[in-house]
């Protein structure tokens, strides 16, 4: 018999761990956590799994994206998905401003939805109560709650996995997610529950193989009992800080700066789906935000900001009125700000072109991609670049054997 359609993106390297899937059939696939391969669906055995997998799999965006149902005017849009107007600011409210992992915007922004109205909750991830080395889908109903979510968790998390709990919703809620989590939700069929729908920038989730990695330079005993973990946010870009249990009382651990844990730790266990990625921003959001590092902060925590896009009409609403209700402080920008604040996701647009050439070579599936051509960024890379790129590519599959099918073993 042939492997659902799930379990088949899986094993192809396809599935992004949105958690769509789960959230939509949570009886018959559930996500778990591999400590290699990433947070992944696992589907039940039988007819019934079967069919769960196959109505999931046309919410499933790790699989395919239509581009070109974004309305997109010129350069910009076509690269960056629609970009209506763009502003870097920060949250007015000086405690989710620290706490937020850039300038708390995103917290802002939800808060002020759930504040005037617009949203009776926000659907979003934090850190799992008990257990901080994972993360959990929940919808949050007052600022405390928010408040805990805030920060960007470089982990995997599956924000998707509220979908469930969204389309039963008596209100419409916020979505908050990586670009991945946003496209999923976007071909869900829920759209009369979402207010409105904020992508953070995505560079890739690493996977909980890093954050191990992470607790050991931290120096968290391997058998302490972890209360918390924090990749960013306390200022910005903030410190990778935990803390842990002994028997003299909470202990918090040496930070280390967000340079050092991203770039030394956590970023070379970035999972091979996130290297093929073509959304880093959230072109389907109706709001996306990042940091502006073409305006870096000068110390590891010092006072955030955010690089905040509206791409919809609503998420231009939402913008304009918490700036206006002072929920939100922000001064516009140029449109063609992401390229210069994201360099490295540019060139990344780029080198998956070439990246997705040799996974055919390789006789490996691609994502099914329409209305989005990557041509021309490759075409730009300098020639040394493409090589290094290709060598870099062929290396990485040959070394990963990433042919062979992923087979997910872990924790529910
Ligand atoms: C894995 C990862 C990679 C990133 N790469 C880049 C990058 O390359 N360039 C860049 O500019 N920005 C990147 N960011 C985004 C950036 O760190 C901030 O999230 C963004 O600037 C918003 O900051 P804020 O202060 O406005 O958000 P906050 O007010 O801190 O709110 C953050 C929101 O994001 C949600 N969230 C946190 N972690 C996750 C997660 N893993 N999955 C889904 N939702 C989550 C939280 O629930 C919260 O609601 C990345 C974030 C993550 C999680
Ligand atoms: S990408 Fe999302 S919807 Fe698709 S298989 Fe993975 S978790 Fe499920
Ligand atoms: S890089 Fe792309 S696929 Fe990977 S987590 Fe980020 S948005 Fe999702």
């Amino acid at each position: 018999m042939t492997q659902d359609p799930i379990t088949k993106a899986v094993a192809c390297n396809l599935c992004t761990g949105c958690g769509a899937c789960a959230g939509a059939f949570p009886d018959f696939i559930k996500m778990v956590d591999d400590p290699v391969n990433g947070r992944r669906p696992v589907v039940a055995a039988g007819t019934d799994g079967r069919k769960a997998a196959e109505a999931a799999a046309k919410l499933c965006a790790g699989v395919a994206v239509d581009y070109t149902t974004l309305p997109r005017k010129d350069a910009i849009d076509a690269i960056w998905g629609p970009v209506l107007a763009t502003w870097e600011g920060y949250a007015a409210d000086d405690a989710v401003r620290h706490r937020g992992s850039s300038g708390g915007a995103v917290t802002a922004l939800a808060l002020f939805a759930l504040q005037s109205g617009v949203a009776g909750g926000v659907a979003h991830v934090r850190a799992r109560q008990n257990e901080p080395r994972f993360n959990e889908a929940v919808i949050s109903t007052t600022r405390e709650d928010l408040m805990r979510g805030a920060g960007s968790r470089y982990a995997q998390a599956s924000a998707a996995e509220a979908i469930g709990a969204i389309a039963s919703s008596e209100t419409q809620v916020v979505f908050v997610g990586k670009p991945c989590d946003v496209a999923s939700v976007k071909k869900a069929g829920i759209d009369d529950k979402l207010a409105v729908t904020i992508g953070i920038f995505c560079a890739g989730a690493p996977n909980l193989v890093a954050t191990d990695k992470l607790l050991a330079r931290l120096g968290v005993p391997a058998k302490a009992k972890l209360t918390d973990l924090r990749y960013r946010g306390d200022g910005w870009p903030g410190l990778m800080q935990a803390k842990y249990m002994t028997e003299a009382g909470e202990v918090t651990s040496d930070g280390i700066p967000y340079a050092e844990g991203w770039g030394r730790i956590l970023q070379s266990e970035r999972r091979w789906r996130c290297r093929i990625c073509t959304d880093h921003t959230g072109a389907f959001a109706d709001i996306s935000v990042g940091d502006p590092w073409h305006n870096p902060p000068a110390g590891n925590v010092d006072a955030g900001r955010s690089l905040i896009i509206a791409r919809t009409p609503a998420g231009l609403r939402l913008i304009e009125a918490a700036i206006a209700a002072g929920a939100l402080v922000a001064t516009p920008t140029d449109r063609d700000v992401i390229a210069k604040a994201q360099p490295n996701l540019l060139a990344s647009q780029g080198a998956v072109f070439g990246r997705r050439l040799e996974m055919r070579a390789f006789g490996m599936k691609v994502p099914q991609e329409r209305g989005l051509s990557l041509q021309p960024l490759w075409l730009r890379l300098p020639a040394r670049e493409k090589l290094q790129s290709l060598a870099g590519t062929a290396k990485r599959i040959l070394r990963a054997k990433l042919w062979r099918p992923v087979v997910v073993r872990g924790q529910a």
